[in-house]
């Protein structure tokens, strides 16, 4: 059966909704629709061990449910605000049968981070999937506003962490063990409210492209997901100023697909990458923006 993209999803406006960062998926509305009701697996991943950062909610959750779903127990890192999402998560993936670790900690912290990454491994027996998903953006139109208190803390959670989190997991990954790190259209193509945003996820793709040719030789393959405009907690928690949210991803950016993408839309390209469907990909930025500065 054939549907249209443009309608596929929720395309009506969205209620203005603030919330602090991070931002807690369980009181937006709509709900991001992250698969919960229609992702299906076909053992693609079958008992493998996942972490995922930002595993809670939106991108992340997605990824989380896909990956249960294909056969693989999941370990989520989150903020502590966020357990009520987290705590969803954890049901979803226990309802498939897998294994749900629940890893709260601030990836701003770099010994939290290493620990994390420990605990992880401790309690899922290894591990042979990092899906690095967390982020954070604050959209600042002018520049003489950016403290330096938000550069490094962007700077720190979007990059710093996967420095640390890599050192930490590479040791215990086997051969045919895969990393996923989330980049962004931001990291080509940055939008002016968003100057520390868009150069950590340029640092990403360079993060990702050189991390990928040096661990090629542990046959351990690194690859990047860049979305376009996606519904999440990120967007509504100071990610776009709040007059952009009505029209966001129909002209607040104006994207060819005349919507903001559901993170379910992106499961399908964390699970092929963390598979053996991609074997021979390494070193790759794959991009689902709806049509907008598409890769
Ligand atoms: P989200 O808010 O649902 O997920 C972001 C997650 O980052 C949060 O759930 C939180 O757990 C985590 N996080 C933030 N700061 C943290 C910290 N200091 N320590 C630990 N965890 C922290 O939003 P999302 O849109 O699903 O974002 C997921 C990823 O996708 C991010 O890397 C984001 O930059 C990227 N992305 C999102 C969009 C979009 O339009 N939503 C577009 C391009 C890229
Ligand atoms: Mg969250």
């Amino acid at each position: 059966m054939v549907q249209d993209p443009r309608t596929k999803y929720y395309n009506n406006d969205y209620p203005k909704q603030y919330q602090d960062p991070p931002g807690v998926q369980k009181y937006m509305d709509p709900q991001p629709d992250c698969g919960e009701e229609s992702y299906k697996g076909t053992g693609q991943l079958e008992g493998r061990k996942a972490l995922i950062t930002g595993g809670d909610s939106g991108i992340g959750r997605a990824a989380a449910i896909a990956y249960a779903r294909e056969g693989a127990d999941v370990a989520i890192n989150y903020l502590p605000v966020e357990e009520p999402d987290a705590q969803e998560v954890k049901e979803l993936i226990e309802k498939e049968g897998r294994k749900a670790v629940l890893l709260p900690g601030d990836l701003r912290d770099e010994s939290v981070t290493r620990e994390l990454v420990q605990s992880a491994v401790r309690e899922l027996g290894g591990l042979d999937l990092l899906a690095m998903v967390a982020g954070k953006q604050q959209a600042v139109e002018d520049i003489a506003d950016l403290t330096t208190e938000q550069i490094v803390s962007t700077f720190e959670t979007n990059v710093f962490s996967m420095y640390w989190m890599t050192q930490e997991a590479i040791p215990h990954m086997p051969a045919g063990s895969t990393i996923i790190t989330t980049t962004s259209v931001e990291g080509y193509d940055p939008s002016p409210m968003l100057l520390d945003y868009g150069a950590t996820k340029s640092a990403i793709i360079g993060f990702t492209k050189a991390l990928s040719k040096q661990i090629a030789s542990k046959g351990i393959r690194v690859n990047s997901v860049a979305p376009g405009p996606f519904w999440s907690a990120l967007q509504i928690s100071g990610g776009q100023p709040q007059e952009n949210i009505p029209k966001f991803g129909k002209e607040t950016p104006a994207v060819p697909l005349e919507r903001a993408g559901q993170p379910v839309e992106l499961s399908g390209i964390y699970v092929f990458l963390a598979s053996e469907q991609s074997s021979y990909v390494t070193g790759h930025v794959y991009s689902a923006t709806g049509g907008l500065n598409a890769n």
